[in-house]
């Protein structure tokens, strides 16, 4: 008899170390959803952060807009509807042909 006791005075530490491992399990899961939320709302801050400065620099479609100088004089501003000269500053989009001129790119 005092040897099974033993034993199983033996087994319950082996026992309580295995019932260990779900909650561990448990708690590494809880952690990982947590980063995942906070990374979540950190993401959500940081793009509407991005959108914010980015509204000068997009066209309406939302497509990235690039910088460059008019080649020649056939070029107006989406915008405002200012004809500009060649070697005017502007930002356009080549995938909707969408331009804004320096001005309108510049004042909010
Ligand atoms: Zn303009
Ligand atoms: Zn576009």
């Amino acid at each position: 008899m005092e040897g099974d006791a033993e034993s199983q005075a033996a087994v319950l530490p082996a026992q309580k170390k295995s019932s260990l491992l779900p909650w561990m399990i448990g708690g590494v899961a809880c952690l990982l959803i947590l980063l995942g939320i906070a990374s979540a709302i950190a993401v959500t801050i940081f793009k509407a952060d991005m959108d914010v400065v980015d509204t000068a620099t997009i066209c309406p479609d939302g497509h990235h807009l690039a910088e460059f100088w008019t080649p020649d004089p056939s070029y107006f501003c989406n915008v405002c509807g200012d004809p500009q000269r060649r070697g005017a500053h502007m930002f356009g989009c080549r995938k909707c042909n969408w331009d804004k001129c320096e001005k309108c790119a510049t004042s909010p």
